[in-house]
């Protein structure tokens, strides 16, 4: 009866263990922009994802947007869920967030950060409604650059002269490395400006680079593909980095859609897992 009632409890329980995992990927695949808006809860409807999808995922970055300003305990408690997640979960990547209106105590909390390893942290102005043009905002990206945390940003072209004020916001903080999020959105076309600025000299600090997340969904064998392509090439293939945009958007749609661009296979693996595991997991400048 007890050996019974054991292999009926193991015959629940096995199968469980066996699909615990999403399915190692064939090549690596980094997956930059996986929001977690409801803790563990997230990470595994999304792995249920994955495995729906038949998508293996190496590493993935999880963010949340912290609320605020003034809303100090609950930014720092969602950092610190997301924190203790990445202790449980090997292959996320924390992507914490502060209020970039919290001056002097949002300054502190990502000092406290990045003492505790974090690699980089999402902030967005139109989820946080924030102005990019604020001295604050200047101030902690700045700070982000001192201590080599990454600053990831919104930029979907959803606040008018979006990438305008990101560009200007790059060229004031030289030292930051920024990873604006959807290459502009439709407004893609603006960021081949960099080659131009690339031309000038002690001017522009090539601290840029972009995921491509739901824009290359929309894209892939749309009429702009190819000007996507071409911009793609011009901002500089080791400066592109995948993602989902989950829950929005699944992994699976992105890597497809990064499959049907006319890319070369060697340029999309380094969109696939290479730039993103050279800026987020290599050694800190
Ligand atoms: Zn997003």
């Amino acid at each position: 009866m007890t050996r019974l009632f054991l292999l009926a409890a193991l015959a629940l329980v096995l199968p469980q263990i066996a699909v615990a995992q999403p399915p190692p990927p064939e090549t690596p695949v980094f997956d930059l922009h996986v929001h977690i808006w409801r803790g563990a809860q997230s990470i595994r409807e999304y792995e249920a994802q994955l495995r729906e999808t038949n998508q293996g995922v190496t590493r993935f970055g999880g963010l949340h947007m912290a609320v605020g300003p003034g809303q100090l305990d609950e930014m720092r408690a969602k950092n610190d869920e997301l924190l203790a997640l990445a202790r449980t979960h090997p292959s996320l990547l924390p992507i914490p967030s502060v209020h970039p209106y919290d001056g002097a105590a949002a300054i502190a909390e990502l000092r406290r950060l990045a003492a505790a390893g974090v690699r980089a942290i999402k902030l967005h102005p139109h989820t946080q409604q924030f102005d990019v043009t604020d001295p604050r905002v200047l101030t902690l990206v700045q700070e982000a650059g001192t201590l080599g945390v990454v600053v990831m940003m919104d930029n979907a072209n959803i606040i008018p002269g979006d990438s305008e004020n990101l560009f200007n916001l790059a060229v004031r903080a030289p030292r930051t490395k920024f990873l604006f999020a959807h290459l502009g959105g439709m407004n893609f076309r603006f960021w081949n400006i960099i080659p131009l600025a690339r031309t000038t000299r002690d001017f522009w600090p090539d601290n840029l680079w972009f995921d491509i997340s739901a824009l290359v969904v929309l894209a892939a064998d749309s009429p702009i593909e190819a000007e996507l392509v071409w911009t793609m090439r011009n901002v500089g293939i080791d400066r592109l980095l995948l993602g989902s945009d989950y829950p929005q958007l699944s992994l699976a749609q992105s890597v497809q859609a990064l499959d049907r661009l006319d890319l070369t296979p060697e340029e999309r693996a380094q969109i696939r897992y290479g730039n993103a595991e050279r800026l987020l997991l290599g050694a800190r400048e």
